[in-house]
């Protein structure tokens, strides 16, 4: 007797319509709205195929062509794929793709490379900062001494100097560079030399500027960064997860113990086959020219909401997002955030630099032009997305108003379509 009935293994998302109406209904959100978290960002079919693939199935432990479990021999091939696409990206020798996400790589660089009660430099969350580099609440808070580091008043940028003043103080064993919420360029040759000084390690989180740094059209942390970390999702247009990279021989087995089994059981063999295609992507000529539309972007936006007297932290981006700070509009990042959603523009609120208001209701609003610019968008595009920021942001409780922005938002999305025949 059959346990299963027949058609089992085929029966796709049909065989579950609670499910499918849900998954359908992000679908048609991802392509009836516009996406500028800076977060997110849209995939080729590839990545999905890859990521959805019957390497979901295979469960291993340990790296490549040393695995704890037999039958392996794609899933070796696979990652050591990933492993070497990854390195040429970035130009170094080592990398690990095993992380589950970027908090992971984060904690697991840490764990390998640390002891319980070190001392960690890294920027402050309410400056850009990552809660993954030693916010309180998390284990990495809890786990070594976190001194913090941030943006100065006038410039809101970081400066050397500052930074410099505290590894003196506070002799760090490990400087962390990268942040979410900082849209400016970051001198890493200068962090460096702090590093050296006090005889730290640097590790650069790069997290929103992979596919820049990639391309180089950002600061690259090699060969200054002693370790670097990522997510393979954000700028990197990718899979699901995580990312280490670094040159010295004698990191590694610090590094991959810390990974696994520091922080992590089983590779997910599904991301990481996604992480090879994204890598795959990443080093045809084309990604080259995403990233310089995704600055091109970034800046035309960055124009056209200042041009509606909108005020840029640190007076403007180097990558792909911007801090915008409401206060000459009178309005908070969460009322402008949820009007936006009504309008079909995606944001997320954000405290800036000195913020004075709460994180439920900051004076900013973090935009991302990653993701409208993996589906086609242009400077055009993007100046009119800031038009109608500034027209939602004048009058966030006009429902009218957030009608009409809608329907416009909505004509420019079907003139550029996502994932076309699903
Ligand atoms: C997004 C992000 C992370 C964490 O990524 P998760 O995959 O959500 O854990 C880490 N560092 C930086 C700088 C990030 O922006």
């Amino acid at each position: 007797m059959r346990l299963l009935h027949p058609g089992y293994f085929d029966q796709g998302l049909d065989a579950d319509p609670e499910l499918a109406a849900s998954i359908h209904g992000e679908l048609a959100r991802q392509r009836d709205g516009i996406e500028l978290i800076a977060s997110e960002n849209i995939v080729s079919r590839l990545v999905l195929e890859a990521q959805g693939s019957v390497l979901t199935n295979k469960t291993v432990e340990g790296l490549p062509y040393a695995r704890y479990y037999g039958g392996a021999e794609h899933a070796d091939a696979i990652e050591a794929l990933a492993v070497t696409r990854a390195t040429r990206l970035f130009g170094c020798r080592f990398a690990n793709v095993q992380p589950h996400s970027g908090s992971n790589a984060n904690a697991g660089v840490f764990l390998g490379l640390l002891t319980l009660g070190d001392t960690i430099l890294s920027m402050g969350v309410e400056a850009g900062g990552h809660i993954s580099h030693g916010h309180p609440a998390t284990l990495t808070g809890r786990d070594y001494r976190i001194v913090r580091y941030g943006v100065e008043r006038e410039s809101e940028r970081v400066e050397l100097d500052a930074v410099a003043r505290l590894a003196r103080e506070h002799n760090p064993t490990m400087i962390v560079a990268g942040g979410s919420a900082y849209a400016r360029s970051l001198d890493f040759a200068g962090l460096r030399a702090i590093a050296d000084e006090v005889g730290a390690l640097l590790m650069v989180d790069m997290a929103h500027v992979a596919g820049l740094v990639a391309t180089g059209l950002y600061p690259h942390p090699f060969p200054h960064a002693h370790v670097v970390t990522s997510t393979t999702y954000k700028s990197l247009r990718g899979a699901r997860g995580g990312l280490v990279l670094w040159n010295d021989p004698a990191l590694s087995d610090r590094i991959n113990y810390g990974i696994f089994p520091g922080v992590q059981g089983s590779v997910m063999m599904h991301a990481v086959a996604a992480k090879a295609a994204c890598f795959g992507e990443a080093l045809r000529p084309e990604f080259r020219a995403y990233n310089q539309a995704v600055l091109d972007n970034a800046r035309a936006l960055a124009g056209s909401v200042a041009e509606a007297g909108m005020r840029l932290v640190a007076g403007g981006t180097d990558c792909g997002l911007m801090l915008v700070d409401l206060s000459p509009q009178g309005v908070t990042g969460d009322v402008a955030a949820k009007a936006l959603e009504a309008a079909g523009l995606a944001v997320n609120k954000n405290q800036i630099p000195f913020d004075t208001r709460p994180p439920e209701a900051p004076s900013g609003l973090r935009l991302s032009s990653n993701a409208g610019t993996a589906r086609g968008f242009g400077v055009e595009e993007f100046r009119q997305i800031g038009g109608w920021i500034a027209r939602v942001v004048a009058a966030p409780d006009d429902a009218a108003g957030l009608a009409a922005v809608r329907d416009e938002v909505l004509a420019l999305c079907r003139r550029f379509p996502i994932y076309d025949g699903a």
